[in-house]
C-alpha cells in the first residue's frame, strides 16, 4: 500500500465562498467557512475533526456566532493553531458575565472553554467576506445572524436550529429558553430573520433551509413576539 499525503479534505460548498465544515457528526455542530474565515468551532472535541478538515488551509480571522460552549469550545485552540484573532459580538466580548445561569454552569463545569483574546468586536452593519452582520441577541447578548443580500444567504447561528432530519422536512426551533439569555428577543430576532427571505437559510445545528417560504412559515409557526425591536 502506498503513503498518501495528507492534504485538506474536501467540503461542501453550499455556495459560493460558503463550505461547510463539521465540528460533530452529520450536521449536529455546524461550521462555516466564509472565503479563508472560520464561523465558529463547535465543542471542545471538536478539534480532532476540525484539524483534519482544515490541515493545509489558510485561515483568516475566527468568527463566532456567539460565545456558547458549543460553538467557542475549539476557539482557543483554533486561533493558536492558525495563528488568526477572534471576532465576535460586542455583547459576547466578556465571555464570562450577561448568560444563562445554566450555560454558566455548563460552561464552568461541564465543557469549559478556554479564555481567548476577543481582537475585534463586531457590531451591526459590518461586513466581513460580503456578509453584513446583523446584531440578533436573545440567544446570547452578543449574537449575531451573518445576511448576503446579493444572493440572499443568510447565517442564522442559534436564533433558530432545523430539527427536520430530510432536507423537504424543515422543522424549525427556538434555542431553549434556559440556555437563552432572552428567549423572547431571540424570538424577535427569528422573526427579523423571517423577514428577510433567504434562499438558503444555515444554522449552527441542522440542515439548511433553502425555501424562503417554508422558512418563514416556519418561523411564523413558532408563534409571535410579544414585542418588536
Ligand atoms: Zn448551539
Amino acid at each position: 500500500m502506498s503513503a498518501t499525503v495528507q492534504g485538506p479534505q474536501p467540503l461542501r460548498e453550499l455556495a459560493p465562498g460558503l463550505t461547510l465544515a463539521r465540528g460533530g457528526p452529520g450536521r449536529t455542530l455546524n461550521v462555516y467557512l466564509l472565503g479563508t474565515v472560520i464561523v465558529d468551532s463547535g465543542v471542545r472535541s471538536s478539534r480532532r475533526r476540525l484539524a483534519r478538515q482544515l490541515a493545509g488551509r489558510r485561515l483568516t480571522p475566527h468568527l463566532l456566532t456567539h460565545a456558547h460552549f458549543d460553538h467557542a469550545g475549539s476557539s482557543a485552540w483554533l486561533c493558536r493553531t492558525f495563528d488568526v484573532p477572534l471576532w465576535c459580538g460586542a455583547g459576547d466580548g466578556r465571555v464570562d458575565t450577561h448568560r444563562s445561569r445554566l450555560v454558566n454552569v455548563v460552561q464552568r463545569r461541564l465543557l469549559p472553554v478556554a479564555a481567548c483574546q476577543v481582537g475585534r468586536v463586531l457590531r451591526e452593519g459590518d461586513v466581513v467576506e460580503g456578509f453584513e452582520m446583523l446584531e440578533v441577541p436573545g440567544h446570547s447578548p452578543g449574537a449575531l445572524a451573518f445576511w448576503r443580500e446579493r444572493d440572499r444567504v443568510l447565517l442564522c447561528g442559534d436564533v433558530l436550529a432545523n430539527a427536520g432530519l430530510r432536507p423537504e422536512r424543515v422543522r424549525l426551533v427556538l434555542p431553549p429558553a434556559a440556555l437563552s439569555s432572552d428567549a423572547e428577543d431571540n424570538r424577535c430576532a427569528a422573526w427579523r430573520l423571517a423577514e428577510l427571505r433567504p434562499r438558503l437559510a444555515c444554522f449552527g445545528h441542522g440542515l439548511a433551509v433553502t425555501d424562503p417560504g417554508r422558512f418563514a412559515a416556519a418561523v411564523q409557526r413558532l408563534g409571535q413576539p410579544r414585542h418588536r425591536r
